[in-house]
Formats: structure tokens, sequence, C-alpha cells
């Protein structure tokens, strides 16, 4: 389905970021890899999908809280691969702190990495793919991006912030061929939130797995997790000719959280 396309994916070395890549590959595009880690198992991940998927995959180690360095991380997959199709907007960062105590480092930060790496990105690539008359941005936001959790002031107004460009450029860019959506994951179990059911352990002197329950039950009404292989399947249905009508939405992803 994907065949001859280009994505990239920011944040795409663990979790969601790298399910989404695994089935953009699967489905035959070429990928960008971004994200921080480990050389040697950032590698292993680039070689295998290109290995299993007969995909060229190339590693890009831009720093999403630097504006100019997004800008740079299209122009070079442009320049690269000659185009740019499919822009996933993923890497993101968490943490929690009552909004009084909240150090105004991590408020910046996660505003730079969740929200303004994304308007950058969004700036750079639009054009291009108007040019080509066809493209897909798919800024993957959160439950967070449509209600509010107490100890997040900076993840929510990050995240409804994102869902907020995504409709403007989703006006901007209609007609042209190119659609713009935010995806609204609930829980999806990946190191950003195992240090969330860390700290419930630890506050509530817990286990681990009475904290995983007592993390879903708060929230989830299906009690289980989101896999970050079915929010790749949501990024292809969203690349798919199907939703060629569907932009500037915000679709939630979430077991039932944001229905209550
Ligand atoms: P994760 O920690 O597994 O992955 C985050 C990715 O972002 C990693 O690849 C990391 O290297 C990258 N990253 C972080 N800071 C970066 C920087 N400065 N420059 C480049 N890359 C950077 O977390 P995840 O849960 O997979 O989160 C991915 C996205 O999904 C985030 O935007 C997060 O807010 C969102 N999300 C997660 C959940 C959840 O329950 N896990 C729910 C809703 C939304």
């Amino acid at each position: 389905m994907l065949k001859g396309k280009v994505a990239i994916v920011t944040g795409s070395t663990s979790g969601i970021g790298l399910g989404i890549a695994e089935e953009l590959a699967r489905l035959g595009a070429d990928l960008v890899l971004n994200g921080l880690g480990d050389a040697g198992e950032i590698e292993t991940i680039r070689s295998g999908i290109e290995r299993e998927r007969g995909v060229r995959a190339v590693y890009d180690a831009t720093d999403m809280s630097r504006g100019d360095a997004v800008r740079g991380l299209i122009t070079t997959t442009v320049e690269t691969f000659g185009r740019l199709d499919i822009l996933v907007n993923n890497a993101g960062i968490q943490f929690t702190a009552p909004v009084d105590e909240f150090p105004a480092a991590k408020w910046n930060a996660i505003l730079e990495i969740n929200l303004s790496a994304a308007f950058h990105g969004i700036a750079t690539a639009v054009p291009q793919m108007k040019k080509q008359r066809w493209g897909r941005i798919i800024n993957i936001a959160s439950t967070h991006g449509l209600v509010a959790s107490t100890h997040k002031a900076a993840y929510v107004a990050a995240k409804h912030g994102l869902v907020g460009l995504t409709k403007v450029v989703g006006l901007e860019t209609a007609g042209s061929g190119v659609t713009c959506n935010a995806i609204c994951p609930g829980w999806v179990r990946t190191p950003l939130v195992e240090k969330q059911i860390n700290d419930i352990a630890a506050q509530r002197s817990i286990s681990q797995k009475e904290a995983l329950r007592a993390l879903l039950a708060e929230k989830q009404p299906s009690l289980d997790f989101v896999l970050p292989a079915q929010l790749g399947g949501t990024v292809a249905f969203l690349c798919s000719s199907a939703a060629d009508q569907i932009t500037g939405t915000a679709i939630p992803v979430d077991g039932g959280w944001t229905a209550q």
C-alpha cells in the first residue's frame, strides 16, 4: 500500500513510535527513524527493519527539543529521498508534579518536544507535501489532548495544543491532497508509562501488578493497554484512501477513557 512513499516517525526508537514505524515498513514505506537511545540497539532496529521488510530505513539523531534541527530533519529527508509523504510527530516526554511545584525547565522541555517540534516539522513539510499533492501528517497526541488529569500541567497543555494545531493544519491544507489528524491513545505500556506504574507502586506501597491494575482502573474502562501495533494500524488507516476525507480530527484509541 505504501511502496514508494517516504515516512518520518519521530521518537521511533521505542514504544509507540517504533510500533508505528514497523507497521509503515510492513506496508512498504521507506523510513526515517529518530529518537534517543543506545547506538547499537538503534542500529539493530534499523537494520532489522531493512532486512525483514525490504525497505530503506535511515536513522537521524535530531534532538526534537531544537526547532531549527527539526526543520533540518525534514529538509535532509527530502534531500536524501527526493520526497516526503508521511510525517508522524510522535516524540514525547512526561513529567508529573502539582502545578505550583512544576519545574519551569520541565515545562519548557515538554512544550518544546511534545508541541513545538510538531509545529517546526509541519511548517517545513507542508510545502513539499502540497507540491506532491499528497501527504499525511499524523500527530500522536493523547487522551490528555482531550481531557485533563492532575499533576500533568505541561503534558496536558502540550497535547491540547497539539490537537489545536492539528485542526488549523487540517483547515489550511484542506483540498490539497494533504491531511492532518491527531491520534489520542489511552494507556499504552511503554517506558513513558512504566515510570508512572513504579511511582504508584512506591506511593501506595503496593506491588507492580496492583499498581498496573490501579492505573488502568482509574481511567481506562477496557482495563487493558492499547498496543503500539494497534496505533500502527490506526496510522495505516489514516494513510489509506479510505481516509482521504478525514482531516483536522482527533481520534481516540483509548479503551473508553474519553467516553466517560
Ligand atoms: P517512549 O518513552 O517509549 O518513547 C518516546 C520516544 O521519543 C523515544 O523514541 C525517545 O527516544 C523519543 N524522544 C524523547 N525525547 C526526545 C528528543 N529530545 N529528541 C528526539 N527523540 C526524543 O514513550 P511512548 O509512550 O512510546 O510515547 C510516544 C508518544 O505517545 C509520546 O508523544 C507520548 O506523549 C504519546 N502517548 C503515550 C501514551 C502512553 O500511554 N504510553 C499515551 C498517550 C500518548
